[in-house]
């Protein structure tokens, strides 16, 4: 069909750069080995941290809630979409979480859209870190309150955009808790100090932090002992917690503002009953399974290790989240595909995910990995490395 050359050609710009990805279809579960193209492969690129896809009892309540309540649930939740389950797991989160209430939403995504497009006006600003996740992007551009830049994680230029905004109403200072690519840990406490001594909220996107961080994977602000002092938490359901959806934990009042004016939340349908009931089930594991959570970060420290061993440049991640950082996007993509022939699955990142110049394999391992897989993945990335010149 004629009418889309203008973006077949810029495709084609993207072929003559290297940056053409097409998708990857796995041909099996979401596990620490998975099959693509018929062949078995380490998997490197998932957020299924503690290796939660596949866990039996979250496999089995699914199996459970779509016998008794259906696939989907056919409807907003405004309208006809909320079934019990959906308030009781929302609880259940609060109590996890220890704030007052959550709302959960279809994905971190919409999470994130649907608090920042509703709670502002313009007679209030935003102020957000450079290198906040998409979402957090979209969000803000979707709200009519001022925005305000600060450098990434760089407090001084924090502390400029809050003296600079006084005059607002509402000054609501945003974060990833993990920042998705390059895997620090944002300084929060000295967030929290800045936002008190200049009277801003706070909201922290916990995507990556979720499972991982705090105490049975309550997140950042569990992890800096911030309880109370954070006034939005987002979490995600598709990381660590190995589903699908995202969450805001806050206030009461939080919660019943979104239900009346949180757009993704008034006009898209909820999550089908198996999803939710999965969700509830990997918060009674978090509970139940801290050794997961210690097995990633063991995982976590060993391979980082490895691949610095081999001269890598891995950046400065605190987190499971370890960047192979090679430059160019093209080589990016060159040593992910090698990569791939040598066993391992690493997707290449590239503008305008990450800067340019900063392209990089991305690898995250999980509580599932062996040793013995992770020793077979740094033989993969020294072969690769080194035909690659990367590494010598
Ligand atoms: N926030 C951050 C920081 C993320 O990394 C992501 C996922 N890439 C999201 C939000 C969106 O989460 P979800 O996949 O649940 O939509």
């Amino acid at each position: 069909m004629k009418g889309f050359e203008y973006l077949e050609e810029e495709l084609q710009e993207m072929r003559d750069e290297g940056v053409f990805r097409s998708l990857v279809p796995l041909q099996s579960d979401q596990g620490a080995k998975v099959v693509i193209d018929g062949k078995e492969v380490i998997q490197l690129s998932s957020n299924n941290y503690l290796g939660l896809t596949t866990h039996p009892r979250m496999k089995l309540e699914a199996v459970r809630a779509v016998d008794q309540f259906g696939a989907g649930t056919g409807s907003v939740r405004t309208i006809a979409g909320t079934f019990s389950m959906h308030e009781q797991f929302e609880k259940k989160l609060a109590e996890f979480k220890h704030t007052e209430a959550t709302l959960v939403l279809q994905s971190g995504f919409t999470a994130n859209q649907a608090i920042l497009s509703s709670i502002l006006t313009k007679e209030d600003v935003v102020i957000s870190d450079e290198l906040n996740h998409a979402s957090i992007i979209d969000g803000i551009r979707l709200t009519k309150a001022a925005r305000k830049i600060y450098k990434h994680v760089d407090m001084k230029s924090l502390e400029t955009a809050l003296k600079e905004t006084q005059d607002y109403r509402k000054r609501l200072v945003v974060t990833d808790g993990v920042f998705s690519m390059d895997g620090n840990i944002a300084p929060l406490p000295e967030i929290v100090e800045l936002a008190e001594k200049y009277d801003a909220l706070i909201m922290v996107d916990d995507a990556h932090a979720s499972g991982v961080l705090g105490r049975n994977g309550r997140g950042t602000v569990d992890h800096f002992d911030l309880n109370g002092r954070v006034h939005i938490q987002v979490g995600t359901l598709s990381k660590a917690i190995g589903v699908l959806g995202g969450y805001i934990a806050s206030t009461q009042a939080v919660r019943d503002y979104l239900i009346h004016k949180g757009r993704p939340f008034l006009f898209s349908t909820s999550h089908p009953p198996a999803v939710t009931a999965a969700c509830s089930e990997a918060i009674d594991i978090l509970l139940e399974e801290p050794e997961r959570i210690e097995r990633l970060w063991d995982n976590t420290k060993y391979f980082k290790a490895g691949l610095e061993k081999l001269g890598f440049n891995t950046g400065h991640s605190d987190t499971p989240i370890t960047p192979v950082v090679v430059g160019d996007g093209a080589k990016a993509h060159q040593l992910s595909d090698k990569l791939l022939q040598y066993g391992v699955f690493a997707q290449g990142i590239a503008f305008p995910t990450v800067q340019k110049g900063k392209a990089r394999v991305r690898t995250i391992v999980t509580a599932d990995h062996t040793k013995e897989l992770l020793d077979e993945a740094l033989v993969a990335f020294e072969k690769a490395g080194k035909e690659l010149g990367i590494i010598s």
